[in-house]
């Protein structure tokens, strides 16, 4: 069985045609600059050379035929026919509460999708304007749909209600979602294996540290809280967002630098973040560089970032009562032996000893705490796309 998972953005197409019989990639790439003069694919098929293919491509579904051309391409393609795919999964950013799990998609599916769109603006128009893309090529191929939001559906309501007038969560749904789902739930269930532990026991602190960032309470295998809220802009600082703020500090910046919605919102996600405190850059490894070349902006922000972390990872002993591991995933997370270092600096209270040596890996599984480290940490690459697959094999399959 093969499976093409694809994640729309709002100018991009990301994919892979996942073989489910070996769980192996056969071919991965991307669109980008959809819709903007420049628009290119990067297709690199799993045992060949990477190709790219340079022509304006201006809706998602002229994007997606050239995809589905590159992947039966005599030369650099994978597959003979269309028919070789069995199924489409497509990550979708925001479900609301409609789905706490993956679903067969139909057209009342991608209507309660629709009706999600107020909640994620910019992310639900693109994730629904691929699927339909995909529709319409791809007629009669089963189509499932992986939601960012799902998997911290579990949350309890003390965990998502804000305090904000009750009415607003009833009338609009203001509450706390969560995102980076399918991330946490991945990581947790190879935090488990690697343990050798059944999930149902054990309370994990799972942390996606990427451009975006966010921390998860996993207790038997189920969130039940997550830094990231009513939107992405919650929680941590993050490449470009702020994270957690006084809400107060909106209008006081709005008047002092007179600043209309659209000015704060572009503040708030796009300037601030560890780009905002550094002055430098969004990208970890530029302010690592900055840091240690003796920027001290660059190393108060990595300080504050790893400070965030920390207390989240805090917080969510307290949530569950305890933690058994610890685990670091996302580009950050899976690269940076001294962000994971920082973050756990601290910690020994709760039982967290990480080792210097172990840790001194990146981009593989890993456990990096001492042997007696009562809590274990552990570096596991994501993988999304496969969750995506897993999933919408075994819906297609029932
Ligand atoms: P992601 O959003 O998961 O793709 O993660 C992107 C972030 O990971 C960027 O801020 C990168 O700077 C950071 N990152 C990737 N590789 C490294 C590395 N070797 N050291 C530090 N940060 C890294």
């Amino acid at each position: 069985m093969k499976i093409f998972v694809v994640n729309c953005g709002s100018s991009s197409l990301k994919y892979q045609l996942i073989n489910m019989k070996n769980e192996e990639v056969e071919a991965k790439g991307l669109v980008e600059r959809i819709g903007i003069p420049g628009s290119v694919l990067k297709h690199q098929p799993a045992n060949g050379e990477k190709v790219v293919i340079e022509e304006y491509m201006p809706t998602h579904k002229e994007a997606l035929k050239h995809v589905i051309d590159a992947l039966m391409d005599e030369n650099y393609g994978v597959i003979k026919n269309m028919n070789e795919i069995n199924a489409v999964g497509h990550r979708v950013v925001h479900a609301g509460e409609k789905f706490a799990f993956s679903v067969v998609i139909n057209e009342e599916v991608v209507n309660a999708l629709k009706g999600c769109i107020d909640l994620a603006p910019l992310h639900n128009p693109p994730n629904i304007i691929g699927i339909e893309a995909c529709q319409q090529l791809m007629p009669g191929v089963p189509m499932v749909g992986v939601f960012d939001t799902a998997f911290h559906q579990t949350m309890p309501k003390e965990a998502f209600i804000y305090a904000l007038p009750y009415e607003l969560y009833e009338k609009y749904g203001v509450r706390r979602y969560g995102f980076h789902g399918t991330s946490h739930k991945y990581v947790a269930q190879r935090a488990a294996s690697m343990l050798n532990k059944n999930i149902e026991d054990l309370k994990i602190v799972t942390c996606h540290l990427g451009n975006g960032a966010s921390v998860a309470a996993v207790k038997q295998g189920k969130s039940v809280d997550t830094s990231m809220g009513f939107t992405p802009l919650e929680g941590l600082a993050m490449g470009t967002r702020c994270g957690d703020i006084d809400p107060a500090i909106v209008k006081f910046v709005m008047e002092k630098e007179n600043l209309d919605l659209a000015g704060i919102d572009n503040l708030m996600n796009k300037k601030s973040g560890v780009l905002g405190i550094s002055g430098v850059s969004s990208d970890f490894r530029d302010i690592e560089e900055a840091a240690e070349k003796g920027n001290m902006r660059a190393d108060l922000a990595l300080k504050v970032f790893a400070y965030k972390v920390r207390k989240y990872i805090g917080a969510y002993a307290a949530a569950m009562g305890g933690i058994d591991a610890i685990v670091f995933t996302a580009g950050l997370g899976e690269n940076s032996a001294s962000m994971r270092a920082s973050v756990c600096e601290g910690l020994e209270f709760l039982g967290v000893e990480i080792d210097n040596e172990k840790n001194n890996v990146r981009g593989k599984e890993a456990e990096v705490s001492k042997a007696n480290s009562k809590v274990k940490v552990l570096l596991i690459p994501t993988n999304e796309e496969l969750m995506i697959a897993r999933d919408t094999k075994s819906l297609i399959a029932e």
